[in-house]
């Protein structure tokens, strides 16, 4: 017996949602609404710690958010003014309640809880030295040696000792922290991980995306700038910028796939950046068609700027089963290997004897694209041309995305004509890396100071891969199994 996984097992998988709150009376019900917003960024675990003027309350789960933050008894053992949360995919550290987020610990200076979106690059390193240095690890996550350098720094106030920390990391990191002073949230200098800052009344609120303020009715603010500290507290907002500047990278894959499309991801509009990708598309590689059809959901934006700029019809040709979730019972691994039908059917009326363009965001390995032409070919189509809203997916992120090692990346090792046939289309097609920089308002990449991180395409790294230069990143992290 088989138990699915929220995603399929050859995808790669999303990274992490993080949510603050200063403030107010109902901060954790107002955390569990803002993370379950962010669900998409997570769907492995969910937590939330608050705090209520003595003592800190924590909850974490395996699980959505709504399956374990929506009974009255949990949110009200959680009581007080502040709060902080976390959805969590694993992308580093194995599958384990240990690893849920936030993490708390009890310093010198008295509690604090944290989460984190990113991932950091030298923490396998970090882990090494604290390790040496007397330090215990309770977890596999690289968030604790946050947590571990916090403990150990000689500094006096929680905020220094926080930018103590974070001055010997490398990475990619948004965070939300909950001391008893109050909520604190830093985004590392490259900006990499969008987060947001947002106001509800008198609560000061942070969040990964504007999705997760919309639900709890905030008003947005601004967006917590690259490098920047920010502290609610009982005397309102400081910001400072501890770090040293650099140039914004935030990662192109938030706009292409990540982020909710009701989102602002940096003042842009990431619905609207996908529609305008898929027009590039349709300028760049269009083929004579008579439809378009996206693969639900993330193909959809793209799909429909396709249309409109092709001046085709769109419809939703593929239709998707949103109730394939954690608790869906395979009974065999026959009725596994019908896979994607699972979560996909063709609307054959719309497909038969048509010339259809698919439309989807991105190819990893290939799986989707495969069993989806097949799929829209059974279903009579006369041709059919896919068409993708990124670049070649050529390597590995090491900034939060999990994605698997570069071998298993189809474009790794095809050129795109060699991936077209893999996946049965009459034609394949990418959008070009400039023509999505013109969609996100920009003339072109510029190659000497890219204006994004997009090493996913580019392999152009903008913080340093630490562990993965020095061949450590498979070390077994802890000789303890956890079952869950
Ligand atoms: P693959 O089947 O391995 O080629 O994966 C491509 C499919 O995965 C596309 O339909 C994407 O929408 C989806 N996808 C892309 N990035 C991710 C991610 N980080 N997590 C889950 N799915 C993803």
């Amino acid at each position: 017996m088989l138990a699915t996984q929220p995603f399929d097992d050859d995808h790669p998988h999303e990274e992490c949602g993080v949510f603050g709150i200063f403030g107010h009376p109902d901060a954790a019900a107002l955390a569990a609404l803002g993370l379950h917003a962010l669900q998409h960024r997570g769907q492995e675990a969910a937590g939330i710690v608050t705090y209520d003027g003595e003592q800190f309350h924590a909850h974490r789960a395996m699980g959505h958010v709504g399956e374990n933050f929506s009974s009255k008894d949990v949110i009200g053992r959680l009581s007080g003014h502040s709060a902080i949360g976390h959805v969590r995919y694993a992308t580093t550290g194995e599958v384990a309640m240990r690893n849920v987020q936030p993490l708390f610990a009890d310093f010198e200076f008295g509690g604090l809880a944290i989460c984190h979106n990113g991932n950091l690059t030298n923490s396998y390193k970090l882990r090494q030295q604290l390790v040496r240095r007397g330090s215990l690890f309770q977890s596999t996550s690289d968030t604790e040696v946050i947590v571990h350098l916090i403990a150990t720094s000689l500094k006096l106030s929680v905020e220094e000792r926080m930018v103590d920390a974070l001055r010997q990391v490398e990475g990619a990191y948004s965070l939300a922290a909950l001391s008893q002073e109050g909520l604190i949230a830093v985004r590392d200098p490259l900006g990499v991980r969008p987060l947001v800052l947002g106001k509800l009344g008198d609560a000061w609120i942070v969040a990964s995306e504007t999705c997760a303020l919309d639900i709890i009715g905030a008003q947005f603010l601004r967006d917590v700038e690259p490098g920047e500290m920010i502290v609610a507290g009982p005397e309102g907002l400081r910001s400072s910028r501890p770090f040293d500047h650099a140039r914004k990278r935030l990662c192109i894959f938030e706009y292409i796939y990540f982020a909710r499309p009701d989102s602002m991801v940096d003042g842009v509009s990431v619905y609207e950046t996908r529609k305008r990708i898929g027009a590039e598309l349709a300028r760049e590689s269009h083929v004579p068609a008579d439809i378009v059809i996206p693969v639900p959901d993330s193909g959809v934006p793209a799909a429909l700027g396709y249309a409109a700029e092709a001046k085709l019809p769109f419809e939703l040709g593929i239709i998707r089963n949103h109730y394939v979730g954690r608790t869906f019972i395979e009974p065999t691994d026959q009725i596994r290997n019908l896979g994607v039908k699972l979560k996909h059917n063709a609307n054959r009326a719309h497909i038969q004897g048509k010339r259809v363009i698919l439309v989807d965001d991105s190819i990893v390995r290939g799986t989707t694209s495969t069993k989806i032409v097949a799929m829209v070919r059974q279903a009579g189509a006369r041709e059919v041309h896919m068409r993708i809203s990124s670049p070649p997916t050529m390597n590995s992120c090491f900034y939060g995305i999990a994605t698997p090692e570069r071998e298993k990346l189809l474009a790794s090792h095809m050129s795109i004509e060699e991936m077209g046939k893999f996946i049965g289309a009459d034609s394949l097609a990418f959008v070009s890396i400039d023509g999505l920089y013109r969609a996100l308002g920009e003339p072109k990449r510029n190659a000497k100071t890219p204006q994004f991180c997009d090493a996913c395409f580019t392999g152009d790294y903008p913080i340093p891969l630490v562990d993965h230069e020095a061949g450590r990143v498979s070390t077994q992290l802890s000789l303890l199994t956890e079952t869950v």
